[in-house]
């Protein structure tokens, strides 16, 4: 038997071809799409606007396999981790950052990653496969479904799980969902796909959604420590990567965003602040600068900076014209900071896949991946609070950013 058709990866015109050959009227196919990406509907039982026989016709050859919450940690700083599991029984770690006026959510993009980065905790699970369309866009109904009704979502970001530009189309599919009129109508500037540089991803990103903010995980401004930290970096060096940037077609006053985890005694010298000048020099951009999260005992030679240092690189950047922000870390009590995140053990399973860039990452010895893994905070469940406790209340203000997002969204 084929597998069943996945109804929420569906753009609409698919949703038309499939009630056209069920033999029903167009407008069903908007109504389904809208239940599927404005309601947030997980069953066709609740479609209670669709006749029930078309409902039951879908079942025969579609299905809605939407996301379960199986676990919600909440950080002291109001940030929010969600472990989601899929109907496959895969698990992915979406989290929820309320910061001032906005509320990001987070979202992953795979089941764990291929591209074995040194400093990042994904990295140990290897990668156990791509989410579908249906599973991001699911990310962010789910969360949306559990924030309360006047704190509204006002940014995306893929910096979650995986490598968006390894899952391309599923990624790119997600971004139009989450974008069309009839689903959340998300603006697509609010939205950051961010890359460990896969060059071709870059450059099929700027022919499809160049409206979507771009960031770019560079932390090395040498290609012999990026080839060490970043093992992607041997199969695009600094060369090719900053090539397909010069030609991003970037529009107009937007810039790419840089993000550089700061790591003591090795990317953070007076000589790296010259080089990243000359890297950027002439190109639209943002410095984040972030503080090594430790997640990884495996690699000792990586720290974590103190305030101060983070402050003076920066310092030292903008003295050179660039502009460079601090972002300090957020959830890091509950492992939900950049890098953290990971699903061990039970909480995953594994599934055959093809590695997308053969010779280009070394994969990590058992016995590393699983010191690396014990070392996170997502193994102490004990720390999980249970699904459905109450958030807290955050500032109202986020709402004049929001007004695209509609809090409970009508069918
Ligand atoms: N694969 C994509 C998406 C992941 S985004 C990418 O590399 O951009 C997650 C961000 O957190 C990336 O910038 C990543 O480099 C950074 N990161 C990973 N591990 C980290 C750690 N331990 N501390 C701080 N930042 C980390």
């Amino acid at each position: 038997m084929p597998p069943a058709l996945d109804l929420s990866s569906l753009p609409l015109p698919a949703l038309e071809q499939l009630v056209a050959e069920l033999g029903e009227p167009r407008f069903r196919a908007l109504q389904l799409f809208r239940w599927i990406h404005r309601a947030g509907a997980t069953s066709l039982e609740q479609m209670t606007n669709l006749p029930l026989a078309l409902r039951e016709r879908l079942t025969t050859s579609a299905q809605l396999a939407p996301l379960t919450v199986a676990e919600q940690q909440e950080s002291a700083d109001g940030t929010r981790k969600l472990r989601l599991r899929c109907a496959d029984g895969a698990s992915i770690e979406s989290v929820l950052i309320p910061r001032e006026t906005k509320l990001t959510l987070c979202v992953s993009s795979q089941v764990g990653c291929a591209l074995g980065c040194r400093f990042c905790a994904t990295a140990t699970m290897g990668l156990q496969r791509n989410l579908t369309a249906g599973e991001i866009v699911d990310q962010v109904y789910r969360a949306n479904a559990l924030r309360p009704a006047d704190d509204r979502l006002t940014n995306l970001v893929f910096m979650g799980m995986g490598e968006p530009l390894a899952n391309f189309e599923s990624v790119a599919t997600a971004i139009e969902l989450l974008c069309a009129a009839d689903g959340l109508d998300l603006s697509p500037r609010r939205i950051t796909v961010s890359t460990a540089g896969v060059v071709p991803g870059i450059r099929e990103l700027g022919h499809r959604l160049r409206q979507v903010g771009l960031a770019i995980s560079l932390h090395a401004t040498t290609d012999a420590l990026r080839d060490r930290l970043m093992p992607i970096n041997r199969r695009w060096p600094l060369a090719a990567l900053f090539a397909a940037l010069r030609e991003y077609p970037l529009p107009r006053r937007r810039r790419i965003t840089f993000e550089y985890v700061l790591l003591p005694g090795l990317n953070d010298s007076a000589a790296d602040v010259t080089r990243l000048c000359r890297l950027l020099d002439r190109l639209p951009s943002k410095i984040n600068l972030l503080p090594y999260n430790p997640c990884r005992t495996d690699q000792p030679d990586l720290l974590r900076p103190r305030a101060e240092q983070l402050e003076t690189f920066a310092e030292l950047l903008r003295a050179r014209g660039l502009t460079a922000t601090v972002r300090h870390s957020r959830g890091l009590d509950i492992a939900a900071a950049c890098g953290q995140l990971v699903v061990t053990g039970a909480a995953a399973t594994r599934h055959g896949f093809e590695h997308p860039f053969p010779g280009a990452c070394r994969r990590m010895s058992r016995a590393g991946r699983a010191r690396g893994a014990a070392s996170t905070g997502a193994e102490r469940t004990g720390q999980y609070v249970s699904t459905g406790a109450q958030p807290q209340r955050r500032d109202r203000s986020a709402q004049q950013f929001s007004d695209r997002l509609p809090a409970k969204p009508l069918n």
